[in-house]
């Protein structure tokens, strides 16, 4: 008997939540529930992260938690509980198979059976955002290099728990040299722990492309958390429906199961909605808690319910379906057929043993780390980067001197083209004069002086290489 958190949620989840509990049930499933509110009664309640301490403590105490879609109320102040739930509990990799249920459920991809593999707590959505002049506010993009071992890592010892032949990446590594450069790194340098297992890398924008139109050219795709939130509805999309998508954020400690989709309010308390996606996450779970038997017994069942034509309104269309039912019918239909197989749809047969074993994050030795140079950024509503160029000189001091000024990553000075449209949030570089070093010193020094010559200094980046290698990347046509 494993215990469970349960959260009904909101709008269609408490519908959901009963159906995919009584299936699980009538199948074996060995779970304990522990229920407990979150969403939008607590956001209105006052609480801006939409779950209570106690909440918390039961999640933490059960470790598994089976979650429903939840409301965010509108208007700001209310934090994402998902992402509140992902970040706080570690729930590093998001987990999102996609495969097509052709010819039962209508798809242009009758052969796509793809898992994304999301990273789950970096990237843009660490929230670190910024307004710095009147013209340009910035997100910054978090990739660390613990966060992309543990991500890729988890996508091949899937790959290989799971009989998957390919792991293919998806980054922008053509642009975002530092970010995406260190998760293709990683990716190149893991796969080569994984010989069986063929490896492959596509720059996202085509690769995306690719997917959505040949999906069935995909297995396993691994990929940093903004594309994979994207890409992982496209998926589940062309394969038939965001309704049959479940998905796993599996942490070191932790993990939370859901369907993809939203709580859907318009469709809810009306025994319309399709349990399907919840479903599936519910039996993700039961293969993370090791009742591998239960799951597969409930997958046969629900597929050879999908194969009979048996369907909510969502998938439900003349000619291939045989019976429009509700959420309650679809669990009924779906409980009376444990037990039995899908007759054109492969059955699943899972292995007795999917918990995948990885291994701690070790730290690296410290690279060799010094400070090479010193961007300072500017808020200056002129135009000219010349006549900038000319201002900013004068704070220089004798270690260190202005090398280049960019305008939202574009070379504006020296050399700068007069068609580059320029905002009031200005990029100047400092780089040490020949056979000088920079130390910290000198950028107070730098920013003292900018103090004295009425220069808004916003930010300062400081540049370093890590044994020998610039950690930085040039200012475009530089
Ligand atoms: P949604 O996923 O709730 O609904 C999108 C469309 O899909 C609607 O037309 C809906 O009727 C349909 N749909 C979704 N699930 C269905 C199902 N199981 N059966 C049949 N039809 C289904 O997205 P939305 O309307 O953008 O968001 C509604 C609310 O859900 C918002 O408050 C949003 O913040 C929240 N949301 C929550 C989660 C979550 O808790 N994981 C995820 C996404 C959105």
């Amino acid at each position: 008997m494993t215990k469970i958190t349960v959260a009904k949620g909101d709008g269609i989840g408490p519908e959901i939540m009963d159906a995919t509990l009584d299936i699980i049930l009538a199948a074996g499933a060995k779970i304990e529930i522990e229920e407990i509110e979150v969403g939008e009664k607590v956001y209105l309640q006052g609480n801006t992260s939409g779950i209570s301490t106690d909440s918390w403590e039961i999640i933490r105490r059960n470790k598994v938690f089976l979650k429903a879609p939840i409301t965010t109320p509108q208007g700001g102040g209310y934090k994402s509980l998902n992402v509140t739930t992902r970040k706080f509990l570690g729930l590093y990799a998001n987990v999102r198979p996609c495969k097509s249920l052709s010819p039962f459920v209508q798809t242009k991809h009758p052969i796509m059976d793809i898992v994304i593999i999301r990273e789950n707590e970096e990237d843009l959505y660490a929230g670190i955002e910024h307004q710095q002049t009147d013209e340009v506010v910035q997100c910054l993009k978090l990739i660390s290099r613990p966060g992309c071992e543990k991500i890729v890592r988890y996508a091949f010892e899937y790959a290989r728990q799971y009989g998957r032949k390919k792991v293919t990446c998806f980054t922008k590594d053509n642009i975002m040299k530092q970010t995406d450069g260190l998760f293709h790194q990683v990716f190149d340098e893991i796969a080569r722990e994984y010989p069986e297992i063929e490896n492959e890398h596509w720059i996202i924008d085509i690769g995306a492309a690719k997917m959505a139109d040949t999906p069935e050219a995909f297995d396993v795709i691994v990929m940093p958390n903004l594309y994979g939130d994207v890409l992982s509805d496209v998926a589940a999309q062309i394969a038939g429906s965001v309704g049959l998508a479940g998905s796993a954020n599996i942490g070191e400690e932790c993990a939370m199961f859901e369907a993809i989709h939203g709580s859907a309010p318009r469709r809810a308390g009306q025994n319309l909605a399709n349990p399907s996606g919840l479903l599936q996450g519910a039996l993700m779970m039961l293969t993370h808690i090791g009742q591998t038997e239960v799951a597969e017994k409930v997958q046969n069942a629900w597929l050879k319910t999908i194969e009979e034509g048996i369907h909510t309104y969502d998938i439900y269309k003349e000619g291939t379906s045989k019976q429009k039912v509700g959420t309650k019918e679809f669990a009924k239909a779906v409980i009376a057929n444990l037990g039995n197989k899908p007759n054109t749809l492969k059955p699943v047969s899972y292995a007795k043993n999917t918990t995948l074993h990885l291994p701690k994050y070790q730290r690296r030795p410290a690279a060799q780390k010094a400070l090479v140079g010193v961007d300072v950024f500017v808020h200056w509503a002129g135009n000219n980067p010349d006549d900038l160029a000319e201002m900013v000189k004068k704070i220089e001091n004798k270690n260190v001197k202005l090398s280049m000024i960019t305008n939202r990553g574009i070379k504006v000075y020296p050399d700068g083209f007069k068609e580059t449209f320029c905002t009031d949030h200005w990029r100047c570089r400092f780089k040490p004069v020949e056979n000088k070093t920079i130390s910290k010193n000198d950028i107070i020094e730098v920013l003292s002086n900018a103090l004295v010559e009425n220069i808004d200094a916003i930010k300062t980046e400081n540049l370093y290489s890590f044994d020998g290698k610039d950690g930085y990347s040039l200012g475009q046509g530089q």
